[in-house]
Protein backbone atom coordinates (compact mmCIF):
# COMPACT_ATOMS: atom_id res chain seq x y z
CA UNK A 1 0.00 0.00 0.00
CA UNK A 2 1.52 3.52 -0.81
CA UNK A 3 1.07 5.92 1.57
CA UNK A 4 -0.77 9.62 0.51
CA UNK A 5 1.81 10.68 3.10
CA UNK A 6 4.66 10.61 0.26
CA UNK A 7 2.58 11.33 -2.96
CA UNK A 8 2.93 14.65 -5.26
CA UNK A 9 0.39 16.89 -5.75
CA UNK A 10 -0.71 17.03 -9.37
CA UNK A 11 0.53 20.01 -11.57
CA UNK A 12 -1.71 20.21 -15.10
CA UNK A 13 0.19 21.19 -17.77
CA UNK A 14 -1.58 22.26 -21.38
CA UNK A 15 -0.24 23.95 -24.34
CA UNK A 16 -1.67 26.40 -27.75
CA UNK A 17 -0.24 25.38 -30.73
CA UNK A 18 0.35 28.89 -33.12
CA UNK A 19 -0.58 27.10 -36.41
CA UNK A 20 -4.61 27.26 -37.06
CA UNK A 21 -5.39 23.59 -38.42
CA UNK A 22 -8.12 24.39 -40.90
CA UNK A 23 -11.66 22.43 -40.28
CA UNK A 24 -13.10 20.50 -43.38
CA UNK A 25 -16.64 19.78 -44.29
CA UNK A 26 -16.85 15.94 -44.98
CA UNK A 27 -19.27 15.94 -47.17
CA UNK A 28 -18.44 18.83 -49.94
CA UNK A 29 -14.18 19.15 -48.50
CA UNK A 30 -14.54 23.12 -48.22
CA UNK A 31 -12.04 24.11 -45.96
CA UNK A 32 -13.74 27.91 -45.88
CA UNK A 33 -17.36 27.08 -45.07
CA UNK A 34 -17.74 25.53 -41.33
CA UNK A 35 -18.74 27.40 -38.38
CA UNK A 36 -20.06 26.41 -34.98
CA UNK A 37 -23.56 25.50 -34.72
CA UNK A 38 -25.62 28.84 -33.21
CA UNK A 39 -26.66 26.99 -30.32
CA UNK A 40 -24.96 23.85 -29.33
CA UNK A 41 -21.07 23.87 -29.02
CA UNK A 42 -20.54 20.13 -29.83
CA UNK A 43 -21.73 20.58 -33.77
CA UNK A 44 -20.31 22.12 -36.80
CA UNK A 45 -21.89 23.52 -39.61
CA UNK A 46 -20.76 23.82 -43.18
CA UNK A 47 -22.24 27.26 -44.71
CA UNK A 48 -21.95 26.05 -47.98
CA UNK A 49 -23.64 22.33 -48.32
CA UNK A 50 -25.41 22.99 -45.15
CA UNK A 51 -23.92 19.44 -43.72
CA UNK A 52 -24.06 19.71 -39.67
CA UNK A 53 -22.30 17.08 -37.62
CA UNK A 54 -20.46 16.49 -34.32
CA UNK A 55 -16.96 19.48 -34.00
CA UNK A 56 -15.20 15.87 -34.37
CA UNK A 57 -15.52 15.16 -38.15
CA UNK A 58 -14.95 18.04 -39.32
CA UNK A 59 -11.24 17.67 -37.79
CA UNK A 60 -8.33 17.12 -40.06
CA UNK A 61 -5.16 14.92 -38.82
CA UNK A 62 -2.87 17.88 -37.02
CA UNK A 63 -0.10 15.75 -37.83
CA UNK A 64 -0.55 16.52 -41.70
CA UNK A 65 -0.05 20.62 -40.68
CA UNK A 66 3.38 19.91 -38.84
CA UNK A 67 5.22 21.79 -37.01
CA UNK A 68 2.81 23.41 -35.55
CA UNK A 69 4.76 25.76 -33.08
CA UNK A 70 3.63 26.40 -29.81
CA UNK A 71 2.27 29.92 -28.93
CA UNK A 72 1.85 29.52 -25.21
CA UNK A 73 1.71 27.23 -22.26
CA UNK A 74 0.87 26.77 -18.73
CA UNK A 75 1.17 25.12 -15.66
CA UNK A 76 -1.54 24.93 -12.82
CA UNK A 77 -0.86 23.98 -9.49
CA UNK A 78 -1.70 24.48 -5.37
CA UNK A 79 1.21 25.16 -3.74
CA UNK A 80 2.40 23.97 0.01
CA UNK A 81 0.04 26.56 1.78
CA UNK A 82 -2.91 25.56 -0.78
CA UNK A 83 -2.60 28.68 -2.81
CA UNK A 84 -3.44 28.01 -6.39
CA UNK A 85 -0.54 29.26 -9.01
CA UNK A 86 -1.04 29.22 -12.73
CA UNK A 87 3.00 29.74 -14.59
CA UNK A 88 3.10 30.54 -18.37
CA UNK A 89 5.36 30.10 -20.84
CA UNK A 90 4.81 32.47 -24.13
CA UNK A 91 6.71 33.43 -27.36
CA UNK A 92 5.86 35.98 -29.68
CA UNK A 93 4.71 35.00 -33.27
CA UNK A 94 5.59 31.66 -30.99
CA UNK A 95 7.88 30.23 -29.17
CA UNK A 96 11.40 29.56 -30.47
CA UNK A 97 13.60 26.26 -29.84
CA UNK A 98 15.28 27.46 -27.17
CA UNK A 99 12.58 28.45 -25.09
CA UNK A 100 10.25 25.29 -25.94
CA UNK A 101 13.43 24.07 -24.88
CA UNK A 102 13.81 25.82 -21.38
CA UNK A 103 9.81 25.12 -21.21
CA UNK A 104 10.78 21.62 -20.77
CA UNK A 105 13.49 22.31 -17.91
CA UNK A 106 11.08 23.97 -15.98
CA UNK A 107 8.59 20.99 -16.20
CA UNK A 108 11.44 19.03 -14.83
CA UNK A 109 12.06 20.67 -12.07
CA UNK A 110 8.41 20.59 -11.24
CA UNK A 111 8.39 17.11 -11.64
CA UNK A 112 10.52 17.36 -8.89
CA UNK A 113 8.06 18.26 -6.44
CA UNK A 114 4.98 17.25 -8.66
CA UNK A 115 3.07 15.10 -10.68
CA UNK A 116 2.82 16.56 -13.91
CA UNK A 117 -0.93 16.01 -15.68
CA UNK A 118 -2.15 16.53 -19.00
CA UNK A 119 -5.30 15.25 -20.97
CA UNK A 120 -4.07 13.80 -24.19
CA UNK A 121 -0.39 15.08 -23.30
CA UNK A 122 1.38 11.50 -24.60
CA UNK A 123 -0.51 12.10 -27.66
CA UNK A 124 -0.54 15.84 -28.40
CA UNK A 125 1.11 18.47 -26.18
CA UNK A 126 4.62 16.73 -25.68
CA UNK A 127 5.15 15.09 -28.82
CA UNK A 128 4.48 18.90 -29.85
CA UNK A 129 7.08 20.21 -26.91
CA UNK A 130 9.39 16.93 -28.54
CA UNK A 131 9.26 18.19 -32.07
CA UNK A 132 9.74 22.19 -31.52
CA UNK A 133 12.49 21.80 -28.67
CA UNK A 134 14.23 18.61 -30.89
CA UNK A 135 14.73 17.18 -27.07
CA UNK A 136 13.09 14.50 -27.81
CA UNK A 137 14.18 11.98 -25.02
CA UNK A 138 13.44 15.23 -22.45
CA UNK A 139 10.07 15.28 -23.83
CA UNK A 140 9.48 11.93 -23.87
CA UNK A 141 11.21 11.26 -20.29
CA UNK A 142 8.67 13.60 -18.93
CA UNK A 143 5.63 12.01 -20.76
CA UNK A 144 6.33 8.49 -19.21
CA UNK A 145 6.69 9.48 -15.93
CA UNK A 146 3.43 12.02 -16.11
CA UNK A 147 -0.27 10.21 -15.39
CA UNK A 148 -2.85 11.35 -18.63
CA UNK A 149 -6.28 9.78 -17.81
CA UNK A 150 -6.85 10.13 -21.76
CA UNK A 151 -3.99 8.20 -22.37
CA UNK A 152 -5.66 5.14 -19.64
CA UNK A 153 -8.93 5.52 -21.63
CA UNK A 154 -7.06 4.36 -24.76
CA UNK A 155 -5.19 2.14 -23.24
CA UNK A 156 -8.23 0.34 -21.16
CA UNK A 157 -10.82 0.80 -23.46
CA UNK A 158 -9.12 1.79 -26.87
CA UNK A 159 -10.82 5.16 -28.06
CA UNK A 160 -10.57 8.69 -26.79
CA UNK A 161 -12.54 10.71 -24.33
CA UNK A 162 -12.98 14.86 -24.65
CA UNK A 163 -12.03 16.39 -21.22
CA UNK A 164 -15.11 18.50 -21.29
CA UNK A 165 -17.04 15.16 -21.01
CA UNK A 166 -15.21 13.99 -18.26
CA UNK A 167 -14.78 17.28 -16.49
CA UNK A 168 -19.35 17.06 -16.71
CA UNK A 169 -18.78 13.47 -15.21
CA UNK A 170 -16.75 14.37 -12.44
CA UNK A 171 -18.67 17.74 -11.63
CA UNK A 172 -15.67 19.43 -12.63
CA UNK A 173 -14.93 22.67 -12.79
CA UNK A 174 -15.87 23.69 -16.75
CA UNK A 175 -13.55 25.22 -19.50
CA UNK A 176 -13.43 28.90 -20.72
CA UNK A 177 -15.63 29.20 -23.87
CA UNK A 178 -16.26 32.66 -23.61
CA UNK A 179 -13.33 35.37 -23.82
CA UNK A 180 -12.83 38.94 -23.94
CA UNK A 181 -11.04 40.51 -26.82
CA UNK A 182 -8.93 43.47 -26.96
CA UNK A 183 -11.37 45.89 -28.34
CA UNK A 184 -14.10 44.52 -25.38
CA UNK A 185 -16.23 42.23 -27.43
CA UNK A 186 -16.35 39.18 -27.05
CA UNK A 187 -16.18 35.55 -28.37
CA UNK A 188 -18.32 32.72 -27.34
CA UNK A 189 -16.90 30.12 -29.25
CA UNK A 190 -13.49 30.25 -27.83
CA UNK A 191 -11.84 26.70 -28.43
CA UNK A 192 -8.27 25.60 -28.79
CA UNK A 193 -8.93 25.55 -32.91
CA UNK A 194 -9.25 29.22 -32.61
CA UNK A 195 -6.40 29.77 -30.12
CA UNK A 196 -3.99 30.44 -33.28
CA UNK A 197 -6.17 32.90 -35.12
CA UNK A 198 -6.45 35.08 -31.79
CA UNK A 199 -2.87 34.56 -30.89
CA UNK A 200 -1.22 35.78 -34.56
CA UNK A 201 -3.89 38.79 -34.27
CA UNK A 202 -2.36 40.06 -31.23
CA UNK A 203 -4.89 38.92 -28.71
CA UNK A 204 -2.48 37.32 -26.16
CA UNK A 205 -4.63 38.31 -22.89
CA UNK A 206 -8.04 36.17 -24.42
CA UNK A 207 -5.28 33.54 -25.67
CA UNK A 208 -3.83 33.26 -22.10
CA UNK A 209 -7.19 33.93 -20.10
CA UNK A 210 -8.60 31.21 -21.80
CA UNK A 211 -5.37 28.69 -21.76
CA UNK A 212 -5.60 29.49 -17.76
CA UNK A 213 -9.29 28.73 -17.36
CA UNK A 214 -7.99 25.22 -19.05
CA UNK A 215 -5.24 24.18 -17.50
CA UNK A 216 -7.34 25.14 -13.52
CA UNK A 217 -10.48 23.15 -14.87
CA UNK A 218 -7.96 20.40 -15.98
CA UNK A 219 -6.43 20.64 -12.41
CA UNK A 220 -10.08 20.15 -11.13
CA UNK A 221 -10.98 17.41 -13.16
CA UNK A 222 -7.50 15.68 -12.52
CA UNK A 223 -7.86 15.54 -8.73
CA UNK A 224 -11.51 14.39 -8.62
CA UNK A 225 -10.07 11.15 -10.99
CA UNK A 226 -7.80 11.00 -8.45
CA UNK A 227 -9.98 11.00 -5.22
CA UNK A 228 -12.59 9.03 -6.77
CA UNK A 229 -11.16 6.31 -8.49
CA UNK A 230 -12.64 6.34 -11.59
CA UNK A 231 -13.52 8.64 -14.70
CA UNK A 232 -17.17 9.17 -15.19
CA UNK A 233 -19.08 10.59 -18.18
CA UNK A 234 -21.86 10.29 -20.21
CA UNK A 235 -21.83 8.39 -23.62
CA UNK A 236 -23.45 10.32 -26.93
CA UNK A 237 -26.66 8.12 -25.93
CA UNK A 238 -26.70 9.69 -22.49
CA UNK A 239 -26.00 6.79 -20.59
CA UNK A 240 -23.48 6.77 -17.32
CA UNK A 241 -20.56 5.39 -18.01
CA UNK A 242 -17.97 4.78 -15.28
CA UNK A 243 -14.01 3.44 -15.51
CA UNK A 244 -12.75 2.54 -12.53
CA UNK A 245 -8.93 2.63 -11.60
CA UNK A 246 -7.60 0.03 -9.66
CA UNK A 247 -4.71 2.21 -7.20
CA UNK A 248 -3.61 5.55 -8.12
CA UNK A 249 -3.69 6.91 -11.83
CA UNK A 250 -0.98 5.01 -13.46
CA UNK A 251 1.79 6.82 -15.17
CA UNK A 252 1.23 6.87 -19.19
CA UNK A 253 4.40 3.97 -18.69
CA UNK A 254 2.51 2.05 -16.23
CA UNK A 255 -0.28 2.39 -18.32
CA UNK A 256 1.82 -0.40 -20.90
CA UNK A 257 1.54 -2.61 -18.28
CA UNK A 258 -2.23 -2.86 -18.15
CA UNK A 259 -4.33 -5.57 -19.45
CA UNK A 260 -5.09 -4.41 -23.17
CA UNK A 261 -8.63 -3.45 -24.66
CA UNK A 262 -10.73 -5.21 -26.16
CA UNK A 263 -10.10 -3.77 -29.58
CA UNK A 264 -10.45 -6.69 -31.97
CA UNK A 265 -14.35 -5.79 -32.65
CA UNK A 266 -13.32 -2.30 -33.77
CA UNK A 267 -10.65 -3.75 -36.03
CA UNK A 268 -13.07 -6.27 -37.48
CA UNK A 269 -15.60 -3.45 -38.36
CA UNK A 270 -12.97 -1.68 -40.27
CA UNK A 271 -12.03 0.54 -37.57
CA UNK A 272 -8.47 2.37 -36.64
CA UNK A 273 -8.48 2.41 -32.31
CA UNK A 274 -5.74 3.94 -30.92
CA UNK A 275 -3.43 1.89 -28.59
CA UNK A 276 -0.70 3.11 -26.06
CA UNK A 277 2.12 2.06 -28.94
CA UNK A 278 0.44 4.23 -32.04
CA UNK A 279 -0.23 6.62 -29.78
CA UNK A 280 3.70 6.87 -28.36
CA UNK A 281 5.33 6.34 -31.73
CA UNK A 282 6.63 9.62 -31.77
CA UNK A 283 9.09 8.79 -28.75
CA UNK A 284 11.07 6.23 -31.62
CA UNK A 285 10.11 2.87 -32.26
CA UNK A 286 12.63 0.92 -30.07
CA UNK A 287 11.21 2.99 -27.37
CA UNK A 288 8.20 2.06 -27.63
CA UNK A 289 9.38 -1.99 -28.15
CA UNK A 290 11.13 -1.66 -24.80
CA UNK A 291 7.75 -0.70 -23.00
CA UNK A 292 5.46 -3.33 -24.91
CA UNK A 293 7.96 -5.97 -24.40
CA UNK A 294 7.01 -6.56 -28.43
CA UNK A 295 3.53 -7.41 -27.24
CA UNK A 296 2.01 -6.63 -31.12
CA UNK A 297 -1.24 -6.30 -29.42
CA UNK A 298 -0.32 -3.11 -28.02
ZN1 LIG B 1 -20.06 21.27 -46.98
Amino acid sequence: MQLDFFKKPYAAFDLEIAKPIPSECPDCKSRDHVIPHFADRSLSVCDNCGYQDQNWRFSLDWRQFMPLGISCAALAFFDEFGKRHVKFWQGRPQMTPPEVASMLFDLQAYAQRYTLATWNGAGFDFEVAALESGLVNVASDLCLNHVDPMFYIVARKGWRLKLDKAAAGMGAVRKVHTVTLSDGSTLDHMSGAVAPELWAEGEYTAVLNYLEGDVIALLDVIEKIAAAGHIAWQSNSGRGQVLHIDGQLPTVKQCFSLPPANIAWMINKGGDPPTPAKVMQWIGKEQVAALTGGRSWQ
